[in-house]
């Protein structure tokens, strides 16, 4: 073997580095990729949750994980409670009713953020008793939507500075979110039918098959069909006043209270959210009017009583568009999603009347609406 030079040598110790280090990462995408395999297999939502926000310490490094999801309409939230999860015992499980404050951590929404642990904007992600000194903020996105953050806390300063690679962390946070999407989508499957489990009453599928049905009925016998659509005002409000327990509540009464008012065969449904459809056959604008005005002072009325005997009322804003095919000539034309729209904009215009009323849009015609 000939004699070793100083280059030589230099640039063996150099290779020694470089094996080194790629052994190292190949360990790494290893371990990623066992954990990434092992969220892929889990069942339910809850099993994912888990397994994300209580990595097995054998096989991940890190020394505090926590998820945020962005939960609008609290539907994740009600699918871990009615598994009887208690969401309080998992400080580590956040959520937030939009995307809005973590904009500002993820100015760029797609990519990790890494570096010092900041007070002032990191600690509504890291509310637990020890705060990290850095962290990685991994965004979650499906369909080009914000869905939650994925963070994770060293209690090195060293651990998570900005510049190192993240590829690694960009490709975890992918798949977390994909199965995060899937295992919530196999739940609402699940729980689809026809009937909306929170009110009891028709789910939005039920209504959109009935809408066309009675849209093609109205149309054969030339009766007319009233459709109204009905939204809770500033239930925005109910929900950050009292929670969205109470909130939950709320509709359901809400719908018993519309329920009551209409007749047995008239279609009530939830549209969705805090909002709710009824399709009233055989029925002109002025029936439809009186109906909804009658349906209106009901449920302003209405009190919710809280545990601690406190009471509040809500209110509803109605819009409603009628289909009277004797009076249209373009009757021919009309169709479930051009009578909804315009019930629609009736809507839209109770509201920026002031809410807590009816407007009518009166007998619409398959032309209109024009633009708004
Ligand atoms: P507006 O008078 O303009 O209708 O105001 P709003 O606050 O009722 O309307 P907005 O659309 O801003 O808010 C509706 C809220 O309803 C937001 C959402 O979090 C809440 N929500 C939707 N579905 C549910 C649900 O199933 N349960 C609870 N508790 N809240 C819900
Ligand atoms: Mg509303
Ligand atoms: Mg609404």
């Amino acid at each position: 073997m000939p004699m070793e030079h100083g280059p030589d040598k230099a640039l063996r110790h150099r290779l020694e580095e470089v094996m080194a280090e790629a052994r190292h990462n190949e360990r790494k995408l290893r371990r990623f990729q066992a954990l990434e395999l092992n969220l892929i297999g889990l069942g339910s939502l809850f099993e994912l949750i888990q397994a994300v926000i209580y990595p097995d310490p054998d096989t991940s490094h890190w020394d505090i994980v926590t998820l945020l999801l962005i939960d609008p309409e609290y539907e994740i939230q009600r699918i871990l409670e009615e598994e009887d999860v208690k969401l309080l015992d998992h400080p580590a499980l956040i959520f937030a009713s939009s995307g809005d404050g973590l904009d500002a951590l993820h100015p760029y929404s797609l990519f990790p953020m890494l570096g010092p642990y900041q007070l002032n904007r990191h600690a509504a992600l890291f509310p637990l008793p020890r705060r990290p000194a850095s962290v990685a903020l991994l965004p979650m996105v499906r369909n080009g939507k914000l869905i939650g953050s994925l963070n994770i806390g060293s209690y090195t300063r060293e651990r998570f500075v900005k510049g190192v690679r993240t590829d690694i962390l960009e490709h975890f946070a992918a798949v977390v979110a994909i199965c995060l999407e899937n295992a919530a989508n196999l739940e609402r499957l699940k729980r689809q039918g026809l009937t909306d489990t929170l009110t009891a009453i028709n789910n939005r599928r039920f209504f959109d098959q009935r809408l066309n049905e009675e849209t093609a009925a109205a149309q054969r016998n030339k009766w007319p069909l009233s459709c109204m659509l009905l939204d809770v005002d500033h239930f925005k409000k109910v929900n950050d006043s009292y929670g969205h327990q109470i909130g939950d509540q709320v509709l359901r009464e809400v719908a018993a209270v519309i329920r009551s008012q209409l007749r047995g065969g008239d279609v009530l449904s939830r549209y969705g959210g805090e909002e709710f459809s009824a399709l009233l056959a055989q029925t002109g604008a002025e029936g439809a009017a009186e109906v909804a005005e009658r349906v209106r002072k009901n449920v302003a009325e209405h009190r919710f009583t809280l545990s601690g005997g406190e009471q509040f009322g809500v209110t509803i804003s109605i819009g409603i568009a009628t289909y009277n095919p004797e009076h249209d000539p373009s009757a021919a034309k009309m169709n479930g999603d051009i009578l909804i729209g315009h019930s629609d904009r009736a809507l839209y215009d109770a509201k920026a009347a002031g809410r807590n009323q009816v407007i009518s849009a009166g007998d619409v015609s398959a032309a209109e609406p024009e633009a708004w």
